[in-house]
C-alpha cells in the first residue's frame, strides 16, 4: 500500500498550471490571479485629509487662522493656504496648496471665520499622501490564493476593470454503477440515487474548478469507455466514482488501461483505499472508491491538490490545526484515518468530537463535520485526551 504522501506526489508529478484569461472584476471572485497588475496611478491620486476638519500650515504654531475657504471631496480646487489662514477640509478631500497638516475639528473651534486650535499638529498630521497605499507604476503580487472582496476592491481603486486570472481546470465526473439513477429520478427496487455526482461536482466548484456532470454509467465496459473518452475530450481532468476495485463488476480499471495507461494504487488511507490513476488521451484520470465518504475523503486528500495545483496554487489550502480528542473512536490499525469530527475551539485550543457513525456509507455525519482528524498508522483507535492533527474543512466555533 502507498502512503498518502508517495500517491500525492505521483498525482501532481505531470501536472502543470492552466492558461490564462481576462475576466471582468465582476466576475473576479474566487478566480486566481495570473499576473501582477500594474498600478497606472497612484492609489490614492491626491494627497488628501484623512479627517473632517482643517488644512493648515504647522508654522503659524497656536494662533488663530483665518478660514479662507473650503475643501470637500469631489468638490471644486480649495484656494491655496497662506501664513494665517487654514481651509475648512472634509474626509478624502485634496490638500490645499501650501498647507502641510490637518487638525481634526474635534480639536478646533471656529467662530465669525476665524479658527482656534487647541494643539499645534505635528508636520503631515492626518493627511494621506498620493500612493500611500500603492504608488504608480508598482506591480502588485496579490495573495497567491483564490480572489477576495478585499482584492477586488484593492483592484478597483487601482481602476482595473478586468483582472488576468487562471482558466478554471474543467474536471468530467462520470459516477458508474448499475444501481445509480440520478436524483429526481423515483428509486426501483434495489436502486440508490446518485450522490457522488452532485457531490463532487460541488467540491470541484468549490476548489475551483469547473464540472462537467457526464451521464452516469452502468456496470458495463462499454458505457464505461465511451463515457471516459467524452469526458477526455470535454475536459481537463477526468474523476471517476465506483467500479474501481477488484471486484466482478468493477470495470474502470480495465477501461483506463485499454484507453490508455493506468496506475493501481492501494493507499493506507481510511475511508478510501482504492484509487485508479491514469491517463486517457493526455488527459489524467482518477478513479475514486464508490462510497460517498470514500469518494469525498479522497477528493480532498488527492483530487483537491491536483486541481490546485492546475489553478498554480500549492498544497490543500487548509487550515492545518492540533485538536484534542476525549473519546476513543476504533479505526483499522493498517491505515492512516481520517475521521469525520466536528471541531471547536475553547480557551485551550481545538477540540474534536466524532461527527457520527464513522463507516465511509454515512454521509449525514461527513454533512456535519467540519474537519477530518488524522489518526495515524499503527493506531487502532483515537486515545481519549490525546491530540491529532486535523485538516479544517469548514468553519469552526
Ligand atoms: P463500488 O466502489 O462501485 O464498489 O461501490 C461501493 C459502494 O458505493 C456501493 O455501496 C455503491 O452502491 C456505492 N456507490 C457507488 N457509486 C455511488 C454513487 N455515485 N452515489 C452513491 N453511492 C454510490
Ligand atoms: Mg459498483
Amino acid at each position: 500500500m502507498l502512503s498518502v504522501e508517495e500517491a500525492l506526489e505521483r498525482l501532481l508529478e505531470g501536472l502543470s498550471p492552466m492558461s490564462s484569461e481576462r475576466v471582468p472584476l465582476a466576475d473576479a471572485l474566487g478566480r486566481v490571479p495570473a499576473s501582477r497588475p500594474v498600478a497606472a496611478h497612484d492609489v490614492p491620486p491626491f494627497a488628501n485629509s484623512a479627517m473632517d476638519g482643517f488644512a493648515l500650515r504647522v508654522a503659524d504654531g497656536g494662533a488663530a487662522r483665518r478660514v479662507i475657504g473650503e475643501s470637500r471631496a469631489g468638490g471644486p480646487p480649495a484656494p491655496a493656504v497662506e501664513p494665517g489662514s487654514a481651509v475648512r477640509i472634509m474626509t478624502g478631500a485634496p490638500m490645499p496648496d501650501g498647507a502641510d497638516a490637518v487638525v481634526p475639528i474635534e480639536e478646533a473651534s471656529e467662530s465669525d471665520g476665524s479658527l482656534a486650535i487647541r494643539v499645534v499638529p505635528l508636520p503631515h498630521a492626518h493627511i494621506r499622501d498620493a500612493g500611500h497605499d500603492v504608488a504608480a507604476g508598482t506591480a502588485v503580487a496579490l495573495p497567491a490564493e483564490p480572489i477576495t472582496a478585499s482584492v477586488i476592491g484593492l483592484l478597483a481603486a487601482m481602476g482595473h476593470g478586468d483582472v488576468e486570472v487562471r482558466r478554471r481546470p474543467r474536471a468530467a465526473i462520470l459516477s458508474t454503477g448499475d444501481e445509480l439513477v440520478p436524483v429526481g429520478a423515483p428509486l426501483g427496487p434495489g436502486q440508490i440515487h446518485d450522490a457522488n455526482g452532485p457531490a463532487l461536482a460541488a467540491a470541484v466548484r468549490e476548489t475551483g474548478g469547473e464540472p462537467i456532470i457526464l451521464e452516469l454509467a452502468g456496470d458495463d465496459p462499454g458505457e464505461i469507455e465511451r463515457r471516459v473518452r467524452e469526458g477526455a475530450e470535454a475536459a481537463d481532468l477526468l474523476i471517476v466514482s465506483g467500479g474501481v476495485s477488484v471486484g466482478e463488476h468493477d470495470h474502470v480499471r480495465a477501461v483506463i488501461e485499454r484507453l490508455g495507461a493506468l496506475d493501481f494504487w492501494r493507499i493506507a488511507v481510511q475511508p478510501g483505499k482504492p484509487l485508479a490513476f491514469g491517463h486517457v488521451e493526455g488527459r489524467p484520470v482518477i478513479g475514486l472508491p464508490g462510497n460517498p465518504v470514500s469518494a469525498l475523503v479522497t477528493f480532498e486528500l488527492f483530487v483537491r491538490p491536483m486541481l490546485r495545483c492546475m489553478l498554480g496554487l500549492a498544497g490543500d489550502g487548509r487550515a492545518h490545526v492540533t485538536a484534542r480528542i476525549d473519546e476513543e473512536v476504533a479505526k483499522d490499525p493498517a491505515r492512516r484515518a481520517y475521521l469525520r469530527v466536528r471541531l471547536c475551539s475553547d480557551g485551550a485550543g481545538y477540540r474534536a468530537a466524532s461527527a457520527g457513525g464513522q463507516a465511509s456509507s454515512q454521509l449525514l455525519p461527513l454533512a456535519f463535520a467540519n474537519a477530518l482528524l488524522v489518526v495515524p498508522e499503527g493506531l487502532a483507535a483515537t486515545v481519549p485526551g490525546d491530540s491529532y492533527e486535523a485538516i479544517v474543512t469548514g468553519a469552526v466555533e
